[in-house]
Order: structure tokens, then sequence, then C-alpha cells
């Protein structure tokens, strides 16, 4: 087949606009007549820095990001190298605002050990890290603390098993989440993108009191960003990985508070990490050293900023409103699908809850029968022989998932809510 033939609804890496790979195949070759592709250039070149910045700008202006207000940086660490970024970051914000509460409290002149000894003391009775779990990447985010840290310091504030018969596929009221007095951070992610379980919006419990303070909010927004308007200034972290709504696989965006950079903070040195038992950041995971740098820490992939800058301006160019626009358009292919699957109760059964359905990954399993799981192997093998493809759930869950990304056009949508009727009624 060609690409023309194929729909693919994989969970990413995710098919990307064919314009785009095709100005990309050209840019592979010969950037700019300047007879080196893009990937042969110096990332320090001036055509490098450009392309960053560029990019940097146009996701600020689709997500209406205060550039004043927060930094965006590129990294190569993958949404799951975020999982300890946004450990090792936070963490050191947090000692570094205790580390001011300790001088002003025992006197800037105070003598060392003495300073070390209270905030080993505060570290001991007071770090937390909350983790909302909703789903397998929260929980792999939630791990990873644990690891990095110890149990002692992760606070598993809410378990969505714990609703679900052990399973994903509900959010907790936000009434019963445990959260710590002075989190170092509130961890959760927006999209879950194996069980299909997404925010309908933002945790209200999370939200800023009105003078300005609140938690520490931590996003993981790698499968549902660009799809829809969420309020930035309540996260003082978000990042995604570039596979999904944004670009090609090799470069992951972190969007940080400049509050929490320097000079507003400055992360604490080895040595004082080390007194306090706590673990130093690989410099590649440091925030405040790659937004110095701004993403040139070290070699960066150019040609994954250039893709992702490419679709950044396709989606510009396509949605005069925004991300608003592409909103709009993301719920109406998952209303189509949600609705060709509800039309069907005896062949189809959505696997999340009503309320919390993604608008990105859409799981569900083929009933149709009474045997699963040879009705979905039927059912995905009629589905790439009408070109529909990538429709297998995530291995750990099984059935089937939809992936709903920017990339795949409404008539996509169309095709596979037509299927799903067609396989039914069969
Ligand atoms: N977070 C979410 C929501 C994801 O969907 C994924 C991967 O699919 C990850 C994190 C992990 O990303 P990576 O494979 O880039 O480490």
């Amino acid at each position: 087949p060609t690409r023309a033939d194929i729909t693919y609804f994989g969970a990413g890496p995710a098919a990307l606009p064919t314009d785009v790979l095709e100005t990309a195949a050209q840019a592979l070759l010969n950037y700019n007549n300047t007879g080196l592709g893009i990937a042969e250039h110096s990332h320090r070149s001036e055509l490098a820095t450009n392309i960053i910045n560029e990019a940097k700008a146009d996701l600020a202006t689709f997500l209406d990001i205060p550039t004043d207000e927060y930094e965006t940086i590129f990294m190569q660490a993958g949404g799951t190298g975020e999982f300890a970024a946004s450990v090792y970051n936070l963490v050191g914000a947090w000692v570094a605002r205790q580390h001011a509460a300790v001088l002003k409290e025992l006197g800037a002149d105070a003598d060392e050990a003495k300073v070390v000894e209270a905030l080993r003391k505060r570290v001991q009775s007071r770090l937390k890290l909350d983790y909302i779990v909703t789903g397998g990447w929260s929980l792999k985010a939630y791990q990873e603390a644990v690891r990095l840290l110890g149990p002692e310091y992760v606070n598993l504030a809410a378990d969505a098993r714990t609703i679900n018969d052990g399973k994903f596929g509900k959010i907790p009221d936000q009434s019963t989440w445990k959260l710590s007095e002075d989190a170092a951070l509130v961890y959760y992610c927006d999209n879950e993108t194996v069980d299909g379980v997404e925010f309908p919006e933002f945790p209200s419990v999370l939200a800023p009191r009105a003078d300005g303070s609140g938690p520490i909010v931590v996003a993981d927004m790698s499968s549902n960003i660009l799809s829809r308007r969420f309020p930035v200034r309540n996260y003082s972290l978000l990042f995604f990985g570039a596979q999904k709504n944004l670009g090609c696989t090799g470069v992951t965006v972190a969007v940080i508070k400049k509050s929490l950079l320097p000079p507003n903070t400055v992360q604490p040195t080895p040595t004082l990490l080390r007194k306090l038992g706590l673990p130093i950041p690989p410099i590649i995971l440091q925030y405040e050293t790659i937004a110095k740098n701004n993403s040139l820490y070290n070699t960066l992939s150019i040609f994954d900023v250039y893709i992702a800058g490419q679709v950044l301006k396709k989606l510009l160019r396509t949605f005069p409103d925004k991300v608003d626009g592409q909103q709009k358009v993301a719920e109406q292919k998952a209303n189509l699908l949600y609705a060709a699957l509800e039309a069907h109760p005896d062949v189809y059964r959505i696997v999340p809850d009503k309320s919390v359905r993604s608008k990105m990954n859409i799981c569900f399993r083929v009933t149709k029968g009474g045997n699963i799981d040879e009705a979905e192997k039927a059912f995905l093998k009629e589905a790439t022989s009408r070109g529909l493809t990538g429709l297998k759930g995530h291995r750990s869950v099984g059935g089937i998932r939809a992936s709903n990304y920017n990339s795949i056009p409404l008539e996509g949508a169309q095709n596979l809510a037509k299927f799903i009727e067609d396989f039914a009624k069969a």
C-alpha cells in the first residue's frame, strides 16, 4: 500500500502529515539550498538556533504560553526521562526553598553544619512528592520517583485502581485525594495513552489560590498536547514527547515556570544533595542547565525540532483560532467514534468510564459472539483490509485502541466509524 491507502491509528509513534514529511525529506537532503541536509548541519549553527527559536515561539503562540513566565526546552530523554527529571528538578527546587527558609531562621551567617542539620531534618520530616495514578504511565512515573528517592518520600495520593476492581478506567473523586502539605510536586498524567483515560478538565483541587500560591503541579501531556486548551498558568511543569501530536520520536519538550529556574530558583549543589542523602541529577536532566543553553547543552537532534516546527506551522496555518480550532476537530472525531461504538453495546464495550474517556486514545473491547479473542482478531483483520491500521491495544491491556491524534483526518475517523458500524452489523 501507499501512504494514501492507509489511516494509521497507532498510539505512538503516530502518523505525520504527508506534506510535512515531503518538506522534511527535501530538507534532509538539502536544507534551504545550503547543499547540506538538516540532520548534518551543526546544532551550533545560526540556522539551528533559528529552528529552535521558531519552534518555541510557534508552540507558545498555538497554546498561548506566556513566554515571560515560562521557558520551553527541548530534551532527548523521552517521557520516561521526564519522570526522572521532574523528580530531580522539583526536589531540588523544594530543597532550595527550604534552604532559604533555614537561612532566614538561623541567620545568613549561620554555621554551615547547623544549616545542613536543619535541612536534613526538614527533608526527613517534610519532603513529599504526591502522585495521582490513573493509568499505566502515571504508575510508571510514580514507580520512578520511588526508585530514585525511596518510598518514604513518595505519596500515592490517589490510585484509580482502588475504585475500579483493580483496573484503570476511572478517576477517583478529587475530595478523596490525599495531598501532602507543601509537596515538592503533585504529579498527574493528563491523558493515559494505554488506558484511554483523560482528565476532562484541570483538577480544581490543584488550582492556584487567590494569592497566586498553590501546589506545584506537574503534568505529563505526552499524548494529548496540542489537542485541547488547558490553563497553562496552573502548571509549574508540563512535558511531552513529540511522537504523538508534535512530531517524530527523538525530542521531548518541557515547559517550566521561570520561578523554578535561575535566578529565581537555583538547584542545590551536588555536595549539599549528598549531605542530605538526596539523588544528584545527571546534568542532562537538569532543566536549568538545558534552559541556560537554549536546549543546546549537548547535541540536539535539530531534524526532530525542525519536524515539530513544521507541524506547528501547519497547525497555525490551519487553525486561525489556534488550539481551540484543533480541539473542536479532535472532539468531533472522538464523538463520531464513541457514538459508533455506543450504538452497538452488544458488540463493543468501551473500557474507561464515560466521564473520563480520552479523546485521543479510544480503548474498547469487541465482545461480538462472546469470544473476545476471536472477535478482536477478526476486527483487526477486517480493519486492516480497509486500510485502517495500528488499532491493536497496548500489550499490557489488550483490546482495541484507536488513537485519534491530530494527524488523523476527519475522513479517517469517519472511515473508522463506518467500519465499526459495518462490523457490528455483519
Ligand atoms: N507518557 C505517556 C502519556 C506516554 O504515552 C508515553 C509513551 O507512549 C510515555 C510517557 C513514555 O514516553 P517515551 O517512550 O518517550 O519515554
